[in-house]
This record gives structure tokens, C-alpha cells and sequence, in this order.
């Protein structure tokens, strides 16, 4: 089958002849027809996350090796099944749920895989959906998506569930409370179209680019603020009377991290999602001084992912613009997403 490779970190793609994989145990094989090109997609090209500081976190001290396959939103039709694999059938049209444990920990028992310290994510660990075929390891991977357009169900994998799963952090705000969604790029812009459905606050949304807030605004945000601006925090202070509730940043910069601290209220709570790196100046007595929490939030588990598809097949998210690409321009789409020239979200078809 053909696969769309790293062979050498941050280097172009290569379309490499790999062979088939064949289902073993409860494993079942899929024909993959969507996959999604996810933002964190370019960190792990690159080999690395930002620390700041000058400290790296490799995926090769992960264990990741080259050449590897990207790619953990996935979906697409049951082709094999392992002698041991049971609950769906060859043709039976499934997401392929990417943040998988090791099975067999405490954690992993309790259903919160993504504590495991053995994970095999799909497209980050094991071989991903840049490809014609993906192996799941376990039936219950697999997430159904009736009723919902293909590319939009393959993003929720990752990117809806990751906005999901922040929200639901934050689902205590009362009706009069405010929460201020910071970047309305790609993951950011699928949390603003269905924050209404699981936060009662009221929306505020910061984000540094006029199109960007205008999407925000279209997906349902109450007010927006340009967080490049210097009398941003006051804004945000007057707009929601003393300070948002609670933030979730979507970007994970320094500058983005130290507005939503001057812009929480007192008691707030600051979800950081975004990996875009480096460290966040703190000041410390402001966590005593301001009672704030500070919650690190990375993608979802597997209930958030049944919960938010009950949500999606109702209607409750409005879905993000997507440009689909053929699977054979996986490379080029990558790169053009690194390039900022991606409008709304890549998914891969075939
Ligand atoms: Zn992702
Ligand atoms: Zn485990």
C-alpha cells in the first residue's frame, strides 16, 4: 500500500510502497477514505515540541522512529478483522480513535488512556492515516459517525474532541459567567462552534487577526478582542466586569498565556491546550492573590469522543471550514499548512 512518510525530521514527505498490515489478534484493519492534516501533525514532522528555554521534547526520545506514518484522524471502512476482533464488520464505516493506551494499566482500566505511560496513539506512536490502510488496535476504537459528512467527522478525532474535552473543564461557568476562548484557528474555531452546546457562559473570544475574529463572530462568539492590542486586558475586564471566569488557550504562547492570566476574574480557571511552546511569565503571587487554577488539557478520551459524536449527530456543532486534498498531496498539504496558507482545515481523501 502506499504511505506518505517522514523519513528524515522536518524533510519533504516521501509516497513509500510499505506492506500491507495484516490484523492480528482483536486488531481490525481499515481502508482509511479521510485524514485529517492537524496542526500538532507539523511538531511531530519536525521531530520535536518547544519547551522554551532552549529545551526540546524529541519524539525520538518517545521512541518514535523513521520512517513514520502521521496521521491520527482517521476514518474509513472496516477491511479485516483479527481472529479475535468482534462488535463490527467488514464495510462498517468507522473514526478510528487515535489516543489508545496500553491496555492493560490502571489507568488504562479506569478509561483515562490518556494518563497511560505506554500509549500507542495511532499517527504518533504507531503508524497513522497519511496511508491507504490503518490498523486500530481494538474494536471499541471505533467510533461511529453515521449521518455526519466524512472530513468533519475525521477532525473530530482530534481536533473536536481536544476542543471538546477543554470545554467540558470548564462546563461549571454559570449563565452570567464569561469564558474567553483565545485563538480562533483551527482547534480554537471548532471550540467556539460548540461551546454554546456544552458551557452556559457568555463567549468572548481574543484572537490577534481580523479574519479571525470575524470566523469567531460567525461561529457564535458574544464579543471578540484583538489581543495584540495594549488596552486588550482592559477590554476584557470592562466587557465581562471584572474578568472572564475562565480561559481556554487554544495558541500556548508565552504572550498568549500571560493576557489570559490579567484577564481572568478572581477564582478563575485557565485551560492551556495550544503546544505552540516556549514558557509563560507567571507572576507567582497572582495564584494565591487571585485564587486561580491553571489546567493543562490535551486532546480527549474515548467517552468525551462518544459524547461529542451524540453531539455532532445532533446538530450541537457547527461544523469548521475544510479543504479536502487527495491523499497523494499529503506532502504539499503539510507544508502549506505550515506555510499559513491553510484556510479553515486540510483533510486528506481517497
Ligand atoms: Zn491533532
Ligand atoms: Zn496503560
Amino acid at each position: 500500500m502506499r504511505a506518505y512518510q517522514i523519513v528524515e525530521w522536518g524533510a519533504p514527505l516521501e509516497e513509500r510502497e510499505v506492506p500491507m498490515p495484516e490484523p492480528q489478534g482483536t486488531e481490525v484493519l481499515v481502508r482509511v477514505t479521510a485524514s485529517g492534516i492537524c496542526h500538532s501533525d507539523i511538531h511531530i514532522w519536525d521531530g520535536y515540541f518547544d519547551l522554551g528555554g532552549g529545551n526540546k521534547l524529541t519524539l525520538e526520545d518517545r521512541g518514535v522512529g523513521l520512517p513514520f506514518t502521521m496521521g491520527h484522524e482517521v476514518l474509513g471502512e472496516v477491511a479485516a478483522l483479527g481472529p479475535e476482533a468482534e462488535g463490527v464488520a467488514v464495510g462498517d464505516r468507522r473514526i478510528v480513535f487515535p489516543w489508545i493506551g496500553c491496555g492493560d494499566c490502571a489507568v488504562c482500566q479506569r478509561g483515562e488512556e490518556l494518563l497511560c505511560l505506554a500509549p500507542r496513539t495511532v499517527g504518533a506512536r504507531k503508524p497513522g492515516g497519511y496511508a491507504e490502510y490503518c490498523l486500530a488496535p481494538h474494536p471499541r476504537y471505533l467510533v461511529d459517525f453515521e449521518g455526519v459528512d466524512e472530513p468533519h467527522a475525521a477532525t473530530c478525532a482530534c481536533s473536536g474532541v481536544t476542543a471538546y474535552s477543554a470545554l467540558r473543564k470548564v462546563d461549571f461557568l454559570r449563565a452570567d459567567e464569561h469564558l474567553m476562548i483565545i485563538g480562533a484557528g483551527g482547534v480554537g474555531l471548532a471550540g467556539i462552534g460548540m461551546a454554546k452546546a456544552v458551557v452556559k457562559g457568555k463567549l468572548v473570544v481574543a484572537d490577534i487577526d481580523p479574519a479571525k475574529r470575524a470566523a469567531a463572530i460567525a461561529a457564535g462568539a458574544d464579543e471578540v478582542v484583538d489581543n495584540g492590542d495594549g488596552e486588550a486586558v482592559a477590554k476584557v475586564l470592562e466587557m465581562t466586569g471584572g474578568g472572564a471566569m475562565a480561559a481556554i488557550d487554544f495558541v500556548g504562547a508565552p504572550a498568549t498565556g500571560g493576557f489570559a492570566v490579567q484577564a481572568l476574574a478572581r477564582g478563575g480557571t485557565l485551560v492551556v491546550v495550544g503546544l505552540f511552546g516556549g514558557a509563560m511569565p507567571l507572576p507567582m503571587a497572582m495564584m494565591p492573590l487571585k485564587m486561580l487554577r491553571l489546567i493543562g488539557s490535551y486532546v480527549g478520551n474515548l467517552q468525551e469522543m462518544h459524547e461529542l459524536m451524540a453531539l455532532v449527530k445532533a446538530g450541537k456543532v457547527k461544523p469548521v471550514p475544510i479543504t479536502p486534498r487527495p491523499l497523494r498531496e499529503a506532502g504539499q498539504a503539510i507544508a502549506d499548512l505550515r506555510d499559513g496558507k491553510a484556510v479553515g482545515r486540510y483533510v486528506l481523501t481517497n
